[in-house]
């Protein structure tokens, strides 16, 4: 492979979380378990705190928003990405973004925004109807600049955000047709559990949600949670047989249980009758109580020096905005706006 071609082949990842909020279970299988796998497997990853992103539908919260760039980057640290191999940044400090967005929004129609089903499905979430903040419906565009401006082609993510992908590839293809090959395509990575669902039975555990496990919950109330984890309203006593589809404590074990033979053989005795919810609850609250444990501790180590953390988001930004830097000038230059070299 020549090195030209093995440079349009080398994956670039890109990875972020909007902080509104501290990590969740979905979180971490939907994509942190991929973001450690991929930073041992390419040595070399981008992680963001999508904090412009998070302000679209927190314009009026700008604390929330700043007290949670912390709270996210904690937790990444916490499950173990590395700022030496992965480098962590934070998305307003690089404004080479909002412009690149600003040339993006060119390239996508209104009806293409609302028809996004990522977009359609928030803005329900949200109530916002007719009263939609531009940005937020405009967010899938900032996404493709966030992914497009470092040359990242790889993008763990949960199974919620794949029509936003898909938008991404059309605006680099878009852009591409018109002012000349710039930007690559982008792949989705998805895990084996794209969405896990809330511990109410909703369709995804969501932050801005409230039916979420944090990675950072106390044992109590890891405890707690699973306690009051919706199973099947049918199964009201432990020899009656029970429903294992639509069960919450079996979508997690089926998640988090390394035993799956184990996990299996329980669905069995679950449907057959004869096993009762809180043997269930107990396996699992100790399966997370495993998992848990250690990010929990690293996370409150960490914790302790905040300033350290924000000093590894400014020292990455410092790095990211030099790439961001030259690959506007190529944009520059294909915009036909490069008036002064
Ligand atoms: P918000 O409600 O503020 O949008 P969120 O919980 O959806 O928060 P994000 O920061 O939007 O979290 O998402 C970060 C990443 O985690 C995305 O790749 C998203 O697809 C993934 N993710 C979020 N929730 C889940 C889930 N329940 N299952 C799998 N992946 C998820
Ligand atoms: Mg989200």
């Amino acid at each position: 492979m020549s090195s030209k071609e093995s440079a349009a082949n080398e994956k670039i990842v890109l990875t972020g979380d909007r902080p509104t909020g501290r990590l969740h279970l979905g979180h971490y299988v939907g994509s942190i378990k991929n973001r450690l796998a991929l930073q041992e497997k390419y040595g070399h990853c981008f992680y963001m705190v999508a904090d412009v992103q998070a302000l679209t539908d927190n314009a009026e919260r700008p604390e929330k928003v700043r007290k949670n760039v912390l709270e996210v980057a904690l937790d990444n640290l916490a499950v173990g990405l590395d700022p030496k191999r992965t480098t962590f940044f934070i998305q307003s400090q690089i404004p080479e973004i909002a412009e690149l967005t600003i040339f993006f929004l060119n390239l996508v129609t209104l009806a293409r925004l609302r028809r996004n089903p990522t977009v359609k499905n928030e803005m329900k979430q949200k109530g916002f109807g007719e009263n939609v903040p531009a940005g937020f419906l405009a967010y899938p565009v900032s996404q493709a600049a966030d992914i497009l401006f470092c040359g990242s082609n790889l993008i763990p993510v949960g199974e919620d955000q794949l029509p936003v992908i898909e938008q991404v590839n059309e605006i680099a293809a878009k852009f591409n047709s018109i002012y000349g090959s710039t930007f690559r395509k982008v792949e989705p990575l998805l895990s084996e559990t794209p969405r896990l669902v809330g511990i109410d039975g909703g369709a995804k555990a969501g932050k801005s949600l409230g039916n979420a496990i944090y990675l950072a919950d106390p044992a109590k109330e890891i405890e707690a949670k699973v306690m009051m984890m919706y199973t099947d309203p049918g199964h009201v006593h432990v020899k009656d047989p029970g429903k294992v589809k639509g069960n919450v404590v079996f979508a997690y074990l089926d998640a988090f249980d390394p035993d799956k033979e184990a996990v299996k053989e329980l669905k069995r005795q679950y449907e057959r009758g004869g096993l009762g919810d809180i043997v269930i609850k107990k396996r699992l609250i100790e399966v997370l109580d495993h998992l848990l444990s250690p990010i929990r501790e690293r996370r409150e180590k960490l914790a302790e020096n905040p300033n350290r953390v924000m000093e590894i988001l400014h020292e990455g930004s410092r790095t990211v905005r030099i790439a961001a830097k030259e690959t506007m000038a190529k944009v520059r230059k294909a915009v036909r706006i490069d008036y002064f070299g």
